[in-house]
Formats: C-alpha cells, structure tokens, sequence
C-alpha cells in the first residue's frame, strides 16, 4: 500500500486481514519516464511485502500502466515491455489494473496490448472501468475487448468498480464482479451490501479503496460489520470477505494465503 503509513497496515492486521493485494495505479500525478515505472514496480514487489510482513500480512501485486497514463502510448509501450522481468517476482498475481479511464481511443490500444501480455504469459487480469458517465460505455467496450481474446478464461478476469448498472454486464459474460469501497463518494459499503442482495455473492469481492485521495482500508471490515447488523451470518461474511477473493486469486500458483 504505497499511499499508505505503517498505522494503516497494523489496523488492518488487528481487524485480522491475512493478504492484501494491490494493483498498480496512478501515483497522484503522471510519471515523467518509464524509469520511474520501473522503480514503482521495485517498489511494490520487493518493498511493499516486507512492510506487510511485519503485520503478518501477505502482500501481493498487479503490474501495469494504469488507464490514465496510458492516454500516451509511446511511454506506455515502454512501461509494459518492463512487465515481463517483474512477473517473475513471487508477490506478483497478474496483469492489472488496466481498463479504461476516459474511453480513448489510446485507451483502448493499450488495453488491449495489455490482455495480449496477460494472454502471452498466462496471467490473471484486474481490471478498472471508468466512474460517472463513462461507466457504462467504458465497460461494454472492456468486456468487448477481453471477449476478442478467447484464449482468456473470463473466470480469470475480475471486474472492479462495477455499479448497479454495470453489475449484470460483468456477472452474465462470466467475469468476476469487484466493487470497491470508498467512504463516501461512489460505492460506500452500505451500496455494496445492496448490490450483493440485488445480483448474489458469487463470483464478487469487495475491496477497500487505499489511493491517494478519501479512501480507508478499513471499508471491507466495516462492511463486514454492517453485513452483520443486516443479520448476515457467519458463513456469508466469510465466503464475501474471505473466501470469494481467495478463490479468485487463488487461481493463480503465486496466491499461497490459507
Ligand atoms: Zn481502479
């Protein structure tokens, strides 16, 4: 959790967080070189683990360039012929989170380079749609690209950021769903528990916004706690919380955490 201090990691520990997986993202400005990707990519697959492990936290990562810096294609092809060196690290789950961000035209070429490199190396894919007005477009034109590409299993792509419009777009194509959780503006816990009692709890996660702007990596607990109040049981809170993000990640050889 790069955004992230040492106290945010101990509080997720002490709300018995076991792995945290985090995808590469935008840094809260654009970088100014591929050099400074390949730090990033240092950074989050040799430095990072170490910070959870003393939390007795697993750490694992996604690589790419995310959507928003991959509007310039010159830098962004730079960074992903980085990529291949770093999947060898054995924090590293796949290929993520691209998407779209905008529903560029540039966009959408380095989307697609990057499912070919997901492709090329059997990898997992995280996946990021575009907030407000461009949700729906931007999602429809994701799940188009991953569809052109049928050697991926789409039971090993997850989805995130659906909403309740864009939820049975993702679910009926057999993706997996990811919502995540911010505190107050676009999915708050509460709108998760509604989603998953209006489309199900299978093949979904919920994870915890831990960026650069309002967010707390907290939220996932917290919806556990409000599953609760809603009278949820045990065994839906756990295959929520646990189990569904376990199987998910769990495809992949890398994924250890029982
Ligand atoms: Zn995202």
């Amino acid at each position: 959790m790069v955004s992230r201090t040492m106290a945010d990691y101990e509080a997720l520990a002490l709300a018995g967080c076991k792995a945290i997986n985090e995808p590469a993202f935008w840094a809260g400005y654009d970088r100014a070189s591929a050099s400074g990707f390949y730090d990033y990519f240092r950074q989050i697959t040799e430095y990072e683990p170490k910070r959870a492990a003393k939390f007795c936290i697993d750490h694992y990562c996604w690589l790419c360039i995310n959507p928003k810096e991959a509007e310039d294609p010159g830098l962004a092809r730079e960074v992903i012929a980085l990529i291949p060196e770093f999947l060898k690290k054995p924090n590293v789950l796949g290929i993520g989170e691209i998407g779209l961000n905008k529903n560029s035209k540039n966009e959408l070429a380095i989307l697609e380079e990057h499912i070919q490199l997901a492709a090329d190396h059997d990898q997992l894919i995280l996946v990021h749609t575009p907030h407000l007005e461009d949700k729906l477009k931007g999602t429809k034109l994701i799940v188009d690209a991953l569809k052109n590409h049928s050697e991926i299993a789409p039971g090993r792509v997850i989805i995130d950021h659906v909403e309740e419009h864009t939820a049975p777009i993702v679910k009926d194509a057999g993706f997996w769903a990811g919502m995540t959780l911010y505190p107050e503006s676009k999915v708050t816990p509460n709108r998760a528990i509604d989603m998953l009692e209006m489309f199900g709890s299978d093949q979904v996660w919920m994870n915890s916004a831990c960026d650069w702007g309002v967010s707390d990596p907290l939220s996932v607990p917290k919806a556990g706690l409000e599953m609760r109040r809603r009278g949820y049981d045990d065994d839906f809170i756990d295959k929520v919380v646990f189990q569904n993000p376990k199987a998910f990640m769990g495809q992949s050889p890398r994924f250890t955490t029982s």
